[in-house]
């Protein structure tokens, strides 16, 4: 077997700021500023906000046990979001990631309004132009996260904010977070509308959990360049259909699938990918959660899914590529934004 699969560059599409952080950088950002923390010893720690294969946690849970409460607070700030930023994007470089798209809610890492908005996101784009400056063969981009759970009024800031500043690496909106009955996709139509008319791409988190199971209408409504999972669509023959003449890429994300209980384990996995390579709809692979799932990273998944047989070397080298096609960042590194 070849142990060096994957040798080539790879592009992660769909990757969380708040879950890309690696623990021993946590571990700086809570030490530097004083945070108490609900484990003092750094192993239980890791193990605390860590989840494998052997330790699942249905999404709602994770969200609602460690995500929000201990994850979004500890990246809260503007030195914590500079430095994470920079860390996740240098340490994906190492790790032979040559395109990354960052998504966030800036919502959520501004201490509860504490701080204003515009200062949590100049520092994620300092922490971004850092990793930039060192790697110029690097290409990255933000994309800001609409959540469910929120109501209009804060949604429609995070798009303003969003075209703000697009000049300077903000790339997409997404909607993301736990399923929701008050959120309506129609009240959306036009604020996405408006975000793609400022030259702005779109992709939506749905098809994942039962909760947000509003696929269909995402397709139809929103019309979105990207879907975030969109698992669900391999039971659905006139979903795919859509996807296909839509040219709507998802963005599989194979373990976090599997840690929070959406897929029961690789076997589904691998029926839901050979259903989607038979029925030619494109799909890229990517973590969601790189460091707080136990051998996430990358190209640990890309190893995963070549060694478990569950896709041959050429069918996940084409899904290298459709991720650098599909990709909302524009050529360029840096000279991108300058
Ligand atoms: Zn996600």
């Amino acid at each position: 077997m070849d142990t060096s699969f994957p040798s080539f560059p790879l592009a992660e599409l769909h990757s969380h700021l708040s879950t890309s952080i690696k623990p021993s950088v946590y571990w700086q950002i809570a030490q530097a500023q004083g945070f108490k923390l609900p484990k003092r010893d750094y192993k239980e720690f890791i193990d605390y906000i860590t989840l494998s294969t052997d330790k699942r946690m249905d999404l709602n849970d994770y969200f609602e046990k460690i995500y929000h409460p201990l994850l979004d607070k500890l990246s809260s700030g503007t030195y914590a979001v500079e430095k994470a930023t920079y860390e996740i994007m240098t340490g994906a470089y190492r790790n032979n990631i040559k395109l990354i798209e960052l998504r966030s809610n800036p919502m959520k890492h501004n201490q509860g309004g504490d701080i204003d908005l515009d200062h949590v996101i100049m520092a994620q784009l300092r922490g971004m132009e850092r990793a930039l400056l060192e790697h110029d063969d690097l290409s990255a981009g933000l994309i800001f996260c609409m959540a469910r759970e929120f109501d209009f009024g804060m949604n429609h800031v995070i798009v303003e904010k969003a075209i703000k500043y697009k000049r300077r690496g903000v790339v997409g909106i997404d909607i993301a977070g736990p399923g929701n009955p008050e959120f309506r996709i129609d009240e959306y139509t036009r604020l996405v509308q408006r975000a793609k008319s400022e030259g702005l791409k779109v992709t939506v988190h749905t098809g994942e959990a039962e909760d947000t199971d509003d696929m269909f209408e995402v397709v139809e409504k929103l019309k979105p360049d990207r879907i975030g999972h969109g698992i669900k669509a391999a039971k659905d023959k006139s979903l795919m259909k859509a996807l296909l003449k839509q040219n709507i890429v998802l963005e599989i994300c194979p373990l976090s699938n599997i840690v929070t209980n959406a897929v029961k384990d690789l076997a589904e996995m691998k029926s839901i990918l050979r259903t989607f390579l038979d029925n030619g709809v494109k799909f890229t692979i990517n973590t969601d959660w790189p460091e707080v799932i136990e051998g996430a990273h990358l190209w640990r998944q890309y190893a995963l899914l070549y060694q478990e047989k569950i896709m041959s070397e050429e069918e996940l080298k084409a899904c290298n590529q459709a991720a650098f096609a599909s990709t909302f960042i524009p050529t360029g590194g840096l000279n991108a934004y300058l």
